[in-house]
């Protein structure tokens, strides 16, 4: 077999380690061993009592190194905002300086450094936005950015010039403006309400948004991207759920990252999206020092299957200012994808897109699997490496047996 092309037993599964990832536990109490469940299963609370200053972070996590505290006082002063709900902290492993979970919420002195080819808006959203808080970069569809507000603040934000206010952006979308435009564009079938999370706004105020946009003749389709239910699961509630299945056909597009995020708490929050009829998407960010591993995606894309989810995307990380030690290469990334393809469940295959620099949208990056193509065949090789030709016009001439196999794989 050629060395490329990982065998099962290489690629990080299975094995004991790997079965760990897949486990579901729940995030439990930590510091907060005397609140009352009432308050811990209470989502205002736990948005209440985030973890968001540097004297917090020195007093729950001991082993806080020099370099997150230059980044946490950094960002009290000028840059994203630190806001990690009890829930997510608990995740953090005190005793790992680099646990996954720690890299993605907790600020380092790192984030000061900005190479030449990192921005402030590196998909080019600002230059395709009619309308404030508006953007419309695809022809069908826009995006709907109802609050610079999230439940917890992720390092890596793409739109970081933009949540928690972080820049002085002076967020406050007109939904008027942004609602009369879209219903005056009847080429928009899609929108998808972003941020920040949509999730916390109240039911009430959600449901009228969701009504407003439903009104809309040629509206098919809503969407709502979210971290929510990873860093907030107590905020799906039995009512959200029920406010939510009013405005049909809508899909829930979730972020999570790596396979410890989630949860017991984050499993039962998604089943209730699941159960109002909410067909459910996981978007990931590779990164390193988090899922930049064969095994650990591996594990993260089954288990969110079992979380009745899909893996729908792997992001590139954008090139936003300050993220550069968490990039892991695009080399890394097809390696990912070659160990996921054929190797487990097609569902559990993301598409890994790289959103092309200053506003080109997403583009598809695939290992090759493709060898050659000419006028009558082309030639392809499988998850094991093993080529194949398959005729092309639809009157095989001439094929080739002695060294190339037709698949005798059924399609999964
Ligand atoms: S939840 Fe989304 S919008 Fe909010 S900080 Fe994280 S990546 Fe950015």
């Amino acid at each position: 077999m050629d060395p490329e092309f990982p065998a099962d037993d290489e690629d990080g599964a299975p094995g004991a380690e790997f079965d760990a990832l897949k486990q579901f536990h729940p995030a439990g109490r930590g510091p907060w061993a005397d609140v009352a469940d009432r308050d811990w299963n209470d989502w205002r609370w736990q948005l209440k009592h985030r973890v968001s200053t540097v004297e917090q972070l020195e007093r729950l996590l001991p082993t806080l190194t020099a370099e997150e505290r230059a980044g946490a006082i950094l960002a009290g002063e000028s840059k994203l905002a630190v806001g990690i709900t009890p829930h997510f902290f608990n995740l953090i492993d005190p005793s790992d300086e680099f646990c996954p979970i720690r890299w993605q919420v907790i600020p380092r002195l790192e984030e000061t450094a900005r190479a030449p080819w990192e921005m402030s808006d590196p998909c080019g959203e600002d230059t395709h936005s009619p309308v404030a808080g508006l953007v419309h970069r695809y022809p069908d569809r826009v995006l709907f950015l109802v609050t610079d507000r999230c439940a917890s603040y992720c390092r890596y934000c793409t739109r970081s010039r933009l949540v928690s206010n972080a820049s002085g952006y002076d967020f406050h979308p007109e939904f008027d403006r942004q609602i009369a435009y879209i219903a005056s564009h009847p080429e928009i079938r899609d929108v998808l309400l972003s941020g920040g999370d949509p999730l916390l706004f109240n039911d009430e105020k959600l449901g009228n948004l969701l009504g407003r946009l439903r009104a809309i003749p040629h509206i098919e389709f809503l969407r709502i991207g979210t971290r929510i239910p990873i860093f907030l699961p107590q905020r799906i509630t039995p009512e959200l759920c029920a406010m939510l299945r009013q405005f049909h056909p809508l899909f829930v597009s979730i972020h999570s990252n790596h396979p410890r995020e989630l949860t017991t708490e984050v499993r039962d929050a998604l089943g209730r999206l699941a159960d109002a009829g909410i067909p459910l998407g996981n978007q990931s960010v590779l990164l390193r020092h988090v899922n930049d591993d064969p095994g650990v995606m591996k594990a993260h894309m089954q288990k969110l299957l079992m979380c009745r989810t899909r893996p729908y995307y792997l992001y590139q990380c954008d090139l936003i200012a300050g993220s550069s030690h968490l990039r892991a290469s695009v080399k890394k990334g097809l390696q990912i994808m070659e160990s996921l393809r054929g190797h487990t469940t097609g569902y559990a295959v993301p598409q890994y897109v790289i959103d092309a620099p200053g506003g080109g949208g997403k583009v598809p990056i695939n290992p090759e699997y493709v060898l050659a193509k000419q006028s009558d065949r082309v030639v392809i090789r499988n998850f094991e490496g093993r080529v194949f030709e398959y005729p092309d016009n639809g009157t095989p001439t001439e094929v080739r047996t002695s060294a190339i196999h037709f698949s005798e794989f059924g399609k999964d």
